[in-house]
């Protein structure tokens, strides 16, 4: 049989077959011990089948062994608890994946997503992220495989903006996929969760291991509504994305807005590389207003678009960024489209950008 749709993947991965009389989505599983005999499920803090479901159903979107952790900082720490000497990592990616290595016993590189990479001699572990955040750079992932192999790095690729279907970076060479399913991935802003997915089983085992002796473990309501929140992505980035052409088509030559930029827009700088290595673009673009008071004004207008950090939700957001000390202009917006209604969500913003009081 050809490969199954995204959306049919979505909504069947992970699920148990049909037993009669047993629901269509488990219930998640709350134990903390199992009477003893069975060769995975003992104590609750190493396995848990709400776990395995929705490893299972991450894992055969992103083609490899999937571990949940209990979120996107817990997976992180997983995978760069995998180097003991040196590692490399985005200058202009997730801030607190910086600050959690520095206070890590490992030296860093830092280097810039879209290259040009200085030599990887040395180096253990790189961790990229494509695209990035929130800068939105895109790194070529067959390009920085091949030269951190070379080197004889492990390449992990942090793919929480492009969600697992609409990336896929083992096939594109890497050896690990990290990601928050804080954000699009579960969706509806109302859970914290991660995962990591290796290509190998080896190194899915030392990332196990980790987790049951670190003991990031994600609740298991939180895995099951994660896995709820999974079975309507294709439907949710089908719909953001949409949102976002059409902001960008809307904002694009406006006065106030500078520097408008979305990876799945062809004039964007990222276009060419991100449409050769993305499967699909998503809601997330990103632009600047002239001043702290400009992002106000237009937040406080708006009716649709809710301030708030994170992004992917359902809900259409915005982050003035340099708030949190990323390093861009006061005015920088990261504009997350959620799934209102297109014609609703690009009049709203236009209104809320106008300069009269109509
Ligand atoms: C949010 C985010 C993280 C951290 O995830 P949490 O679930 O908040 O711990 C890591 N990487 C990227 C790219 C993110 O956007």
């Amino acid at each position: 049989m050809t490969e199954l749709g995204d959306g049919t993947r979505c909504v069947h991965g992970g699920l148990p077959g049909p037993t009669p009389g047993t629901p269509l989505l488990a219930s998640p599983v709350l134990a903390t011990g199992f009477h003893a005999g069975h060769p995975s499920y003992g104590y609750g803090r190493a396995d848990n089948p709400t776990y395995r479901a929705l490893e299972s159903a991450i894992g055969a979107l992103d083609g490899g062994e999937c571990v949940v952790f209990a979120s996107g900082m817990a997976a992180i720490s997983a995978v760069l608890g995998l180097a003991s000497g040196k590692v490399a990592l985005p200058s202009d990616g997730y801030y607190l994946t910086r600050t959690l290595a520095a206070e890590l016993p490992v030296a860093v590189v830092e280097v810039p997503t879209t290259g040009p990479w200085p030599s990887f001699d040395g180096v253990d572990l790189v961790l990229l992220e494509t695209p990035s955040n929130p800068g939105l750079d895109v790194c070529d992932i067959t390009a920085l495989a091949s030269a951190a192999h070379a080197a004889g790095a492990l390449v992990a690729v942090d793919n929480t903006t492009a969600t697992p279907i609409g990336q896929r970076p083992l096939e594109l060479g890497a050896d690990i996929v990290v990601s928050s399913d804080s954000k699009a991935l579960a969706g509806h802003s109302d859970v914290l969760l991660g995962h990591v997915t290796c290509r190998s089983a080896d190194v899915a085992a030392k990332v196990r291991h980790t987790r049951t002796v670190h003991g990031g473990i994600p609740g298991p309501f939180e895995t099951w509504l994660a896995h709820r929140g999974l079975g309507t992505l294709d439907l949710r980035l089908a719909r953001q994305a949409q949102n976002a052409a059409a902001l960008h088509a809307a904002l694009r030559g406006h006065p106030l807005v500078s520097d408008l930029r979305w990876p799945g827009a062809a004039r964007d700088s990222s276009y060419v590389l991100a449409a050769k290595q993305m499967r699909r673009f998503n809601g997330i673009f990103t632009f600047t207003l002239p001043s702290i008071d400009a992002v106000e004004r237009f937040l406080a207008r708006s009716e649709l678009v809710t301030a708030a950090t994170s992004f992917g939700g359902l809900h259409s957001t915005a982050d003035r960024r340099a708030q949190w000390g990323d390093p861009v202009p006061d005015g920088f917006l990261r504009f997350s489209a959620g799934c209102e209604d297109t014609e609703d969500l690009v009049a709203d913003v236009l209104r809320a950008l106008s300069t009269s009081d109509g």
